[in-house]
């Protein structure tokens, strides 16, 4: 049985068990997914060191996405709709990781502008960057993981 995020390809920031990707939809600058690297279908069923090594990763993300790119929020959302698409249903966990800003923000010369801040992210939103800024922004996140 196929499941999408098992087959991410790209080789992000890898951790024990987590593993931290960019998207490739920037529309919410410096927007990252944070996968389970084992297939599991929901937060259930984390093992207490899964849930060890999520609850150390979050201020880390989220103090890199600060002082990356001077967001002021970041939203966090496991929701794996995609796995209920159809069936068989075969969610697996991940984190989408969406900065928030409350002011226009400038990366590597392009501006981005979150125009639905203080509302829910709109995922429908899309705004795809190439491999070599992706890659950028990644470097930067991993840069200030500490
Ligand atoms: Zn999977």
């Amino acid at each position: 049985m196929q499941c999408h995020v098992c087959s991410f390809s790209n080789s992000g920031i890898s951790f024990n068990h987590w593993e931290l990707g960019v998207n490739v939809n920037q529309h919410y600058l410096g927007r990252c997914v944070l996968r389970l690297k084992r297939h599991c279908p929901s937060l259930s069923q984390l093992t207490s060191e899964e849930w060890t090594e999520f609850e150390e990763l979050v201020p880390k993300i989220e103090t890199s996405l600060k002082k990356s790119f001077d967001c002021v929020l970041v939203n966090w959302s496991c929701s794996m709709n995609r796995g209920f698409k159809r069936k068989p249903y075969n969610p697996h966990v991940h984190w989408h990781i969406i900065p928030r800003y409350d002011k226009q923000v400038n990366f590597k010369r392009t501006f981005y502008k979150d125009s639905e801040f203080g509302s829910v992210a709109d995922f429908t939103k899309e705004r795809l960057v190439d491999e070599n800024l992706r890659v950028e922004i990644e470097k930067i996140i991993s840069a200030n993981l500490i």
